[in-house]
């Protein structure tokens, strides 16, 4: 289609606009590079990733565009610009490091921009709305740099953020992807299971994490996939774990402390019940339901056995939940 493929070049275009902008302008370099840098990344990193600095100007982007000849309608129709009230458009990514988000052949479809500032009233990221070339839900931040790693190691790790896929991959570990923040979807997952159906969650070991991951997981069981979780400690994510502590230790962290999901969201529950008996029988039934979306039988089985222990309730009674929730949804 015409339009999709100017969409892809105006895409690349920028891509290359905000790299530029990075690696050749004073501003670019002492702000943008200079973030990167301090972060920890280094410059095949950043290279790689493609990532780039969008100046501090209301119409940076806008102006050299509309010179390289670039039809407004397709800036506006790809968020790279918006329009006022009267017609004039303005950049959305102003003073922001660029994160280009690729599709699986590896062209631009979108970014995220991050800023600098510490004022918590200015949204940490900004991203690309959708267009004809990006819908949110079925694209996986880094999936393209990640997807040969992800079948050699038969597993994928999920990120939340575009930082954690960035350095995870330089701490060494590169079949990472991001959902970018947003819950998991059935079309993301399918993405996955392309490549892999063994799946580890590394949230952020913050509350928001510990919910993003138990309500994203049961899609995950759904469609079949092994899954497997991870929490970092005192509200880290992957990529302040890699920076805090070095990429030996991240890679010692992820390989000693991956459990399985079904355990690991009953013992949180449990945690959580304090032995009150009607807690308890909630805790029960939730991980049940969790177990109860599993579509193979062997592997029911199994988790059935090891979950009685963990509950120390009998295994008949786990059965006969199983039975009733499988009723009730048929
Ligand atoms: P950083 O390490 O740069 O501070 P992060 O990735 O750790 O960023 P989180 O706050 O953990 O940031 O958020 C995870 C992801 O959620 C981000 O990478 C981004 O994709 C998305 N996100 C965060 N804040 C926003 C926001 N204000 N608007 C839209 N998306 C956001
Ligand atoms: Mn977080
Ligand atoms: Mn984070
Ligand atoms: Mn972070």
């Amino acid at each position: 289609q015409d339009k999709r493929e100017s969409l892809y070049v105006l895409s690349g275009w920028a891509s290359k606009f905000f790299k530029d902008e990075m690696w050749t302008t004073e501003m670019g370099q002492v702000i943008g590079l200079h973030y990167f840098k301090e972060r920890g990344y280094r410059e095949d990193i950043i290279k790689k990733f493609e990532l780039g600095y969008s100046p501090d100007n209301w119409t940076a982007l806008v102006d050299a565009a509309t010179k390289a000849g670039f039809h407004p309608d397709y800036l506006k129709e790809i968020g790279l610009a918006i329009e006022r009230d009267d017609k004039s458009l303005y950049d959305r990514f102003r003073g922001r490091v660029m994160f280009p988000i690729h599709n699986l052949t590896g062209r631009v479809i979108g970014f995220g921009g991050r800023t600098l500032k510490t004022d918590k009233k200015v949204p940490k990221y900004v991203n690309s709305p959708e267009s004809d070339i990006y819908h949110k839900s079925d694209v996986l931040y880094g999936l393209n740099f990640a997807k040969k790693a992800i079948m050699e190691e038969d597993n994928c790790y999920l990120v939340e953020g575009y930082a954690d896929v960035i350095s995870t991959h330089q701490a060494g570990v590169e079949n990472v992807v991001s959902s970018s923040g947003t819950s998991l979807t059935t079309a993301q997952i399918r993405l996955i299971a392309r490549f892999t159906k063994n799946v580890t969650i590394l949230y952020d070991g913050d509350e928001a994490g510990i919910k993003a991951s138990l309500r994203g997981t049961d899609m995950l069981l759904e469609e079949g996939l092994n899954v497997k979780i991870l929490l970092f400690p005192d509200g880290n994510d992957p990529d302040s774990y890699v920076k805090n502590f070095g990429s030996s230790a991240f890679k010692a962290y992820i390989k000693e402390n991956q459990q399985d999901f079904i355990f690991f969201k009953t013992r949180i529950l449990l945690r959580d019940s304090n032995n009150d008996p009607i807690k308890r029988a909630e805790v029960i039934r939730d991980v049940v339901e969790s177990i109860a979306l599993i579509p193979d039988e062997i592997k029911v089985s199994v988790f059935i056995r090891e979950c009685s222990n963990l509950l120390d309730i009998e295994e008949r009674i786990l059965l006969s939940e199983l039975n009733k929730i499988r009723i009730s949804k048929s």
